[in-house]
């Protein structure tokens, strides 16, 4: 019954070699504290990649100590912005003279397309670094003038360590997304990808080193969620800490804060981003965006348009070219170039995707194409669409995060913005209209952190993005992604003499 075909990737290429294996701490690659490991898999099979060192509490303590001295002895701190920069656009350099070899342990650790890692996911960081590289320098406060003769200025400082904890679905994207600004600011950090992406970040540690960023600046642990991940969160010496993941472990990290030193926490956290299309839009266009905006990267990402909702007039041929272009969609190994979508990260997320689409079926929504795994071998899953989709279904609810997509009618733009708006979520939006007053008022009526306008998947480091609602708080990108890194002090002094 399946009309998607797997297609296993029978052009010859040659796997990279995995060069680095351990922790990164102060400097050096290391072996964790208990010597424990744990092995990451290749998506496309399920079979062992690499063994990767597991760190633990006493390692995130070693992490930290050794960006805890770099921040308060170390030089990177107190050198100049331009010299921070400077060392940042080296590290980019870098990154961009091993491209291929990092898009490519990327597919392999996450079952990313080689394709999209190339043009997107590596030079997507690059430009993160650069964007930046380029802040590091233009950092400054204000001049006050205070009440009686009293003038004050403020200082921007960087917030200290930082912990950044990593979801796996953009392996070199959100270590980028955090590292590029934590650095610029003068921040040290301790950095924990997620377990089932452990290897492109190790390749970064080093690069870092050769690019000039010095011992204990940036520290990499990886580890599991529960154990190295909540030992960053409860870290006594950790001022801040930075995380990108799931709602359900981002409100334990927000508990761990609040019960150990207090620090500052920002979340980027899921979301069931609607895409609403109106009556004018050009079918095909729509019906396009509404693909990729669903199906990209596995259904893998946090603003995936996985709640469509299409003006009644247009919904009947707008479902019929959705479910052409959906059974058209070749799935099957991300190293080959004719391939669109490869397999789910891992055999939890697979089965859990599978999961939803038994409880879509139960709850009463139609499956139209789908709802299977698509190959003997490996986590592929097959470009699925629901309809008859209500508000209150669990499938419209909850984070599916696999190629699952649920087509819904409006009739009204009251309506559509109701729907819409109907979840805890509110991390991004998409609207498709030619009518700008339409597009204005839909912009300005949706709760959520980004909206695209007649396109989809923009951003730029430039671009400010994060969520509302339980989506979190805190943004990454642009200036606002900076500053959370930096923290203000108020100075105060006479202008003339001292009254006291
Ligand atoms: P996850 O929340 O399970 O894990 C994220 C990270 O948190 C991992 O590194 C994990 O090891 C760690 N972790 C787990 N338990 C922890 C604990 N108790 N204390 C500290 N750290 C812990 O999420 P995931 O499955 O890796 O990623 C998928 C989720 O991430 C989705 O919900 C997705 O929407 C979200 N996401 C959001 C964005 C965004 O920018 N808003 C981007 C990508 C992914």
């Amino acid at each position: 019954s399946n009309s998607t075909e797997v297609v296993n990737g029978t052009e010859k290429y040659d796997l990279p070699k995995i060069k680095f294996t351990k922790l990164f701490i102060n400097g050096e690659f290391v072996d964790s504290v208990s010597g424990k490991c744990f092995e990451t898999r290749d998506p496309r099979t399920g079979e062992v990649i690499a063994v990767v060192a597991e760190g633990d509490k006493e390692d995130v303590d070693l992490a930290v100590k050794a960006a805890r001295n770099a921040f308060d002895h170390g030089t990177w701190p107190r050198m100049s912005g331009y010299e921070r920069g400077r060392i940042m656009s080296k590290y980019a350099d870098l990154i961009e003279e091993h491209l291929e070899e990092l898009a490519m342990i990327d597919s392999l650790d996450g079952g990313k397309l080689l394709a999209m890692g190339k043009a997107v996911d590596i030079p997507g960081g690059v430009h993160m670094l650069r964007y930046n590289a380029g802040a590091a320098d233009k950092i400054h406060g204000e001049t006050l003038k205070l009440a009686g003769e009293f003038q004050g200025y403020t200082l921007k400082e960087p917030v200290g360590v930082v912990g950044h904890i990593l979801p796996w679905n953009f392996p070199t994207a959100m270590f980028f997304l955090k590292v590029s600004p934590a650095l610029a600011a003068g921040c040290t950090m301790v950095v924990k990808p997620a377990e089932q992406t452990p290897l492109s970040a190790l390749f970064y540690a080093h690069l870092a080193k050769k690019a000039g960023i010095p011992d204990g600046v940036l520290n990499v642990v990886n580890g599991f969620g529960p154990t190295a991940g909540a030992a960053i969160t409860s870290h006594m010496d950790v001022d801040k800490v930075s995380f990108t993941g799931s709602s359900e472990v981002g409100r334990l990290v927000m508990e761990a804060a609040a019960r150990s030193n207090l620090k500052k926490v920002s979340l980027e956290l899921g979301g069931k981003t609607p895409l609403i299309i109106f009556d004018d839009a050009d079918l095909d266009m729509a019906v396009n965006l509404a693909h990729n905006a669903a199906f990209f990267n596995k259904g893998e990402i946090c603003v995936a348009a996985s709640r469509v909702y299409v003006h009644e007039k247009i919904y009947d041929e707008f479902l019929k070219k959705s479910v052409e272009m959906a059974k058209s969609r070749v799935v099957g190994d991300p190293f080959d170039p004719k391939v669109h979508q490869g397999p789910q990260i891992d055999k939890e997320q697979f089965e859990k995707v599978l999961r939803y689409i038994e409880i879509g079926k139960k709850e009463g929504a139609t499956l139209v194409t789908g709802g299977s795994p698509c190959s003997d071998k490996g986590y592929y899953i097959e470009p699925t669409i629901f309809t008859d989709v209500k508000e209150d279904m669990v499938i419209a609810q909850e984070e599916i995060f696999g190629p699952v997509k649920c087509v819904m009618k409006f009739k009204t733009i009251d309506e559509a913005i109701e729907k819409a708006n109907a979840t805890y979520y509110g991390l991004s939006a998409g609207i498709i209209t030619k009518d700008l007053n339409v597009a204005n008022r839909v912009s300005r009526s949706i709760r959520a952190g980004t909206i695209w306008v007649n396109c989809f998947f923009v951003f730029d480091p430039s671009c400010p993005f994060g969520g509302y609602k339980m989506s979190g708080f805190g943004k990454d990108q642009g200036i606002d992604g900076l500053e959370k890194y930096l923290q203000i002090k108020s100075v105060i002094t006479p202008i003339y003499s001292s009254p006291w």
